[in-house]
């Protein structure tokens, strides 16, 4: 008796369904409708088994190196992990040690206040504004590190270049954390940023723009001393963070820049026409740099579009959330997709 006193207890983040079925439409995650490049599953398949004997390079160097070039950086400015989730994880546990409170706004990813719940960690939301910008005056205030998704979760909108420089000059006493998880699908990066302030650190993933969800890879770029200190604390978690299969994924994604481009161009066209086939339909539509759109309808419940695509097999993601409450994210899938949920969406609504 006595031992549950002394229990870590949290509120996990609750992510998005996986549904299993071939026949569904999976909108409700941001993953990317197209599958990885040709030269990942090329390494794939020819990645031997037997590798997996031996432990995989704990610095994930082939990896890193392959980034770093990719963004022109050093190899001493790039940290790699579990997808963002585990980076930005990382990089909450390793700078916001402070008394502080990190401001992060009210409506963002949903992970931000979980691993400051997790470690203890002092922080404050605020608020956007009505039309869910980020407001860079408001940041103005004693913190101790700022994180910005930029574009943000779940609006898809976008923060310009000069707004994210206005909060990271007015903090240098504080890490500033910039998760651009979307930013390839059309946003502004801040990684220009990362040598003239070293109290910036950039975080990006495979997941979305890479449609390497599944493998999970994310890393972090930022001045060569902060990725110091990001690797002594995974070097004093856990050494072996990246498999031996993620690292051959990842480079072969990095290799196909066509692809890539490809894809991405395929998603913003789509996003592009499926924002104009929601606007027909009514719906007031966030204009999003992402892969994904957050879109009202001012006549029907969010939740009830919501459970009525579920029965017709389509997931998107619905929160009962303050001030977003009346609003649906549904992920840019397929032109072929979008016309099934546009349909679907009709009859919902007539
Ligand atoms: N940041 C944001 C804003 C996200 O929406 C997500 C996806 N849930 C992540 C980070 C984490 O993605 P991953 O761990 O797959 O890289």
């Amino acid at each position: 008796m006595g031992f549950e006193k002394n229990i870590r207890r949290v509120v996990p983040y609750v992510p998005g369904e996986q549904p299993s079925g071939t026949d569904i439409i999976k909108l409700n995650t941001n993953e990317n409708p197209y599958p990885p490049s040709p030269k990942t599953a090329e390494a794939i398949r020819n990645f031997a088994s037997d590798e997996n004997r031996l432990y995989p390079d704990p610095a994930a160097s082939e990896l890193v190196s392959a980034i770093a070039s990719e963004h022109g950086i050093r190899e001493s400015e790039v940290f790699v992990g579990v997808g963002s989730d585990d980076v930005l994880g990382m990089c909450f546990l390793t700078f916001f040690n402070g008394q502080l409170p990190v401001l992060f706004a009210d409506i963002t990813y949903s992970f931000y206040d979980v691993w400051a719940e997790l470690f203890r960690i002092p922080y404050e939301t605020v608020p956007l504004d009505d039309t869910f910008a980020i407001r860079p005056e408001d940041y103005e205030k004693p913190a101790g590190g700022i994180v910005i998704a930029n574009p943000n979760a779940p609006t898809g909108k976008l923060l310009p270049a000069e707004d994210i420089e206005k909060i990271i000059s007015r903090h240098p006493e504080c890490v500033v954390i910039v998760d651009e998880a979307y930013v390839d699908f059309g946003g502004e990066s801040a990684l220009g940023l990362i040598r003239r302030y070293n109290n910036l650190i950039v975080v990006r993933t495979f997941s979305k723009s890479r449609s390497l969800a599944g493998v999970r890879i994310g890393y972090a770029m930022a001045d060569e001393a902060l990725i110091r200190c990001l690797n002594d604390v995974k070097y004093s978690y856990n050494s072996y963070t990246m498999s031996r299969l993620a690292i051959k994924a990842g480079v072969a994604s990095i290799s196909d820049k066509e692809y890539f481009r490809e894809c991405l161009d395929k998603i913003i066209a789509t996003r592009e026409r499926s924002t104009v086939l929601l606007e027909k339909l009514g719906f007031q539509v966030i204009p999003s740099a992402s892969n994904f759109l957050f879109a009202t309808h001012p006549e029907k419940q969010a939740e009830d579009i919501f459970n009525y695509l579920k029965s017709r097999k389509i997931y998107v993601r619905w929160w009962n959330k303050p001030r977003i409450r009346n609003y649906l994210r549904i992920t840019v899938g397929t032109d072929e997709q979008m016309n099934l949920l546009a349909g679907a969406l009709a009859d919902c609504l007539a």
